[in-house]
């Protein structure tokens, strides 16, 4: 199996999952001021979102991976190994803010379902 393995409990772990055991283990001192960095780079909206200077979701490279920066950063600063089902979802709505306030972990059935609830109702910045 080239993209997953399994690991000594017969747990099934992801390639995502992988990346993410080895970051945290191994360069989580780089990870975390990495994902700081980019979070004091955003620019605070009204909302308290933190947004970033890009016209959609920021992309940011760290060891050998591309990933979105609002993943990267409530994982890093959350010691969370997301596997590929593991979808970071943005509370407000606000696909280029990566406060980390406004970020959890969900399926992607449930992101699905924010977009569905967002057309239909907006954001509630109260709840957040
Ligand atoms: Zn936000």
């Amino acid at each position: 199996m080239k993209l997953s393995q399994y690991n000594n409990d017969f747990s099934y772990v992801d390639e995502s999952q992988q990346w993410f055991e080895e970051i945290l283990s191994r360069y989580l001192d780089e990870a975390r001021s990495r994902a700081l960095s980019l979070v004091a780079e955003g620019v605070v909206a009204d909302t308290g979102c933190i947004e970033t200077p890009t016209l959609d979701a920021r992309k940011v490279r760290f060891r050998g991976r591309q990933l979105y920066a609002y993943r990267f950063i409530f994982c890093i600063l959350t010691e969370m190994r997301a596997g590929y089902d593991d979808v970071v979802r943005h509370r407000c709505n606000n696909r280029r803010c990566i406060n980390p306030d406004h970020l959890e972990i969900g399926s992607r059935g449930e992101n699905l379902q924010d977009e569905r609830e967002f057309s239909a109702n907006g954001v509630d910045y109260t709840l957040l």
